[in-house]
């Protein structure tokens, strides 16, 4: 492709509204340009990448068995009513107006719709199918381009099973390929470990980048592997210690005093003397969350630990429950429920408010002072926490959601009637697992991972291009013949070649389109080398220089290729 003759729309500034580096650069390097917010367009480059994605995904589906379906995003709405999933998508769902259809977010009911009355015995079974197509989504906050965007692209399969363990046997193939696809992607991704959500059924993983953009927060073990999403992350912590004699119940005046550390920096004591209270609402009951020192509650594991609805107090509400403003509140005296972190586990000597301002508690023994306590695991891990698997140092950070590994089990298949008969003749709802790609967010993910301060690094896989052949001077008839004659010889061996042969061009404008948009290699024609018939290559990555031989080229490029 002739650079003056494509439409690669470049931007030298950083658009406005980016933020993180993956959706500047494919702004600035003319990948994609925004509609509407969460919904984007993809321009000839940027597609070029996400048929290379596209293509990969296909590869080792069809590795596995996978078999490619292309279902309609207008789905009618009675399908979806029969899985109660129009409820639970909510706002979420897209709704067409004065029409019963809705617009697909995912596809487990029209896939198992399929599967209903057409895999009838068990000797129909297994299947595994699977789709790369657009999904709907009105994300509440879309952000940062097409990580979250309201219209998206999905690789998403399902299996069909006739027992759990064959169910089991889909589901690690899809985790092989997933693996695969990744890492051919050039992704560096790990895996977590996941609660299943919304969809139903059994075990789930997810696969993760590591990323500031990214809305989980994960901690991860990097010697020995284990990560989790710290809604569920433990950490080898140290519990309080009980002291072999518990201290007597005082009051002390604590003017102003309304941090952990104020109070500690006051009364000359350590962050683990002190417990630390939060009041929830659990189905609008107050229920008073005790937590050692610092420790934050992650409002994930409590509500996981109480069920129900749970919402912290508004100040005026703890003040009517408790008598107290927030940074004087403590379990001596509270009359609702009190649960607290495992860490505090019958802590004694303990410090916390006293329900009055401007006055704690000392000598807290919560076997013996709040006999009705319960304990549950409800604080959020910090990085430098030891691993419990291998006493590693844990590392807390942002990610990002690449794929999700489901085992549905039979949710859509008994609300949908998908049912098979059994070696015994019996009726039995067909086991299913679901499984999803984001397609953008690969593509995405890989600039986070892949960039410098000039613009992407593609790999050799994902490139749009095998190779950017730059004519320095086109004004200039040697090397406007020469950039021709080898643009003409590149594509004849069968290389996709971006061409930059404009006239009205500096070298530093070229130089730097072609750092910004990332293409492996750079094949560069300029007077000097070419007197000597020498040609210059730039790989973008370690941005090394070579001169070598025109007649040389094509062996070149392979040994080149061999090296990115
Ligand atoms: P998230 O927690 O990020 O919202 P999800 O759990 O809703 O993701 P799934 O329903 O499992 O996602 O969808 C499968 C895959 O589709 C995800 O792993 C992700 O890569 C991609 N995906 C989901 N929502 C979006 C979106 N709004 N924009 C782009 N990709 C998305
Ligand atoms: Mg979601």
């Amino acid at each position: 492709m002739k650079l003056s003759k494509s439409y690669i729309p470049t931007l030298k500034e950083v658009p406005n509204d980016a933020i993180i580096p993956s959706h500047i650069l494919m702004l600035r390097a003319g990948l994609v340009r925004m509609l509407s917010a969460g919904i984007y367009s993809f321009l000839p480059l940027g597609y070029k990448v996400i048929k290379k994605i596209t293509q990969i995904i296909r590869e080792e589906m069809d590795a596995i068995g996978g078999q490619e379906f292309h279902l309609p995003a207008l789905n009618p709405k009675e399908i979806w009513e029969q899985t109660n999933r129009v409820e639970a998508f909510g706002d979420t769902m897209f709704h067409i107006k004065n029409r019963d259809y809705v617009l697909a977010p995912t596809h487990e009911e029209i896939m198992t719709y399929h599967a209903k009355g057409t895999l009838k015995s068990y000797k129909d079974l297994p299947q595994t199918w699977y789709q790369i197509q657009t999904k709907f989504r009105n994300e509440a906050r879309p952000r940062s381009g097409v990580i979250r965007g309201r219209q998206f692209l999905m690789k998403d399969s399902y299996s069909f099973d006739s027992s759990w363990e064959n169910l089991d046997a889909s589901y690690s193939l899809h985790d092989k390929a997933y693996r695969k696809i990744f890492e051919r992607c050039g992704l560096k991704f790990f895996v977590v470990g996941a609660s299943s959500g919304a969809m139903g059924g059994n075990k789930s993983e997810e696969f993760m980048v590591k990323s500031d953009a990214g809305e989980d927060t994960v901690a991860y073990c990097e010697k020995c592997g284990y990560a989790a999403n710290v809604e569920v992350a433990q950490s080898n912590i140290e519990s309080v210690a009980r002291n072999s004699e518990s201290k007597e119940i005082y009051e002390i005046s604590t003017p102003n005093i309304h941090s952990i550390d104020e109070l500690c920096e006051f009364l000359k004591i350590h962050e683990q003397e002190t417990a630390k209270s939060r009041v929830y609402m659990h189905n609008e009951k107050p229920v008073l969350v005790l937590m050692s020192g610092n420790d934050e509650v992650n409002e994930t594991k409590l509500a996981n630990a109480l069920g129900g609805q749970v919402r912290p107090c508004h100040p005026d509400e703890l003040k009517e429950i408790t008598g107290a403003d927030a940074g004087s509140i403590g379990p001596i005296g509270f009359s609702h429920r009190i649960i607290a972190d495992l860490r505090l586990k019958d802590g004694n000597n303990l410090y916390s408010g006293a329900n009055k301002n401007d006055f704690h508690i000392g000598g807290i023994d919560l076997k013996r002072d709040v006999p009705k306590i319960e304990y549950f695991d409800l604080r959020s891990i910090c990085s430098g926490e030891k691993c419990t698997r291998c006493g590693n140092h844990l590392e807390v950070f942002k990610a990002i959601e690449l794929g999700h590994i489901f085992k549905l089990g039979t949710k859509y298949s008994e609300a949908l009637e998908a049912n098979f008969l059994d070696e015994k003749g019996e009726a039995k709802p067909i086991i299913m697992g679901s499984y999803g790609i984001g397609v953008e967010r690969v593509m995405a993910c890989y600039i986070e991972q892949n960039f410098d301060e000039k613009g992407i690094i593609w790999s050799k896989l994902l490139s749009p291009f095998d190779l950017h052949l730059i004519g320095l001077n086109m004004k200039n008839e040697m090397i406007v013949s020469a950039s021709n004659e080898i643009y003409e010889k590149l594509k004849a061996a069968g290389y996709d070649v971006l061409f930059d042969d404009r006239k009205d061009f500096s070298a530093g404008v070229k130089f730097n389109d072609a750092d910004l948009l990332g293409i492996p290699i750079q094949i560069i024609v300029g007077e000097k080398n070419l007197k000597e018939n020498k040609l210059e290559v730039k790989l973008r990555r370690t941005g090394e220089k070579f001169i070598i031989d025109r007649n040389q080229l094509e062996q070149k490029i392979s040994e080149f290729q061999s090296m990115i």
